[in-house]
């Protein structure tokens, strides 16, 4: 079973097979490493015809020419620290204005590389206090209501909703991110999506996304689609 191949595929890029050929999907990477996921991760991506995904480990999906290679990197690689290598991987990805979706746990990435946080995804959860804010919290299993902030494309063809899903709290959160989506659980910042105030390429950070529950949740999956479409449609 296809299933069964995504769970043992630790080290090597794996295609996800998409239902028909589109005339020229988004070519997207899906980065995984640092944190244990489920596979309903990748339901996303599954038969979408815009999308023809690959799924790699950090921090060998930032190797090879990624201008070349991806239209779009989709984070979920937990990584505290990472090597030259693939900040610069990173940094010439952004700059070339490729798209950029953060999700849930990428959020927590890269603490020691403040132009990545404070300039392109525009948040971190935070281990150590920063500026009076922190150290950040997380709760699992919290029932989240969820409320557009703002009509956007990412947002298109959500309304409000409730999920089941991880909260975070007293992120650094960038004053200039565009906000897509709120709560108001006491649990939680508020923000929940946002487009970060990167001007180089399209950054889209979508806080929700823990497991199983949030995966399959058509309104998450629906986020994270329009999430790509829009942060690889960026006019050069
Ligand atoms: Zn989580």
């Amino acid at each position: 079973m296809q299933r069964r191949a995504f769970l043992l595929s630790t080290s090597a890029a794996l295609a996800l097979p998409s239902a028909t050929p589109a005339a020229e999907p988004l070519r997207v990477r899906l980065v995984t490493g640092g944190h244990a996921h489920d596979p309903e991760l990748y339901q996303p991506f599954y038969g979408d015809p815009r999308f023809r995904t690959t799924v790699d480990p950090h921090p060998n999906a930032y190797r090879g020419n990624l201008v070349k290679a991806v239209d779009v990197l989709v984070q979920y690689d937990m990584v505290r620290t990472t090597d030259e290598a693939t900040r610069k991987a990173l940094r010439t990805f952004a700059e070339a204005g490729k798209g950029i979706v953060i999700l849930h746990h990428a959020i927590c990435s890269f603490p020691d590389w403040p132009w990545w946080w404070q300039e392109v995804s525009g948040g971190l959860y935070l281990n150590q206090p920063f500026e009076g804010i922190g150290p950040s919290t997380f709760h699992h299993d919290e029932t989240i209501e969820v409320k557009v902030a703002k009509q956007h494309p990412c947002t298109q063809g959500v309304s409000g909703f409730t999920i089941y899903d991880e909260t975070y709290n007293k992120m650094w959160i960038s004053p200039k991110a565009d906000v897509l989506l709120r709560t108001n659980h006491p649990k939680s910042d508020g923000p929940l999506m946002w487009v970060s105030p990167y001007q180089a390429s399209r950054v889209v950070v979508l806080q929700l996304g823990h497991g199983r529950e949030a995966n399959t949740d058509p309104n998450w999956q629906r986020l994270v689609r329009n999430a790509i479409v829009f942060a690889g449609s960026k006019a050069s």
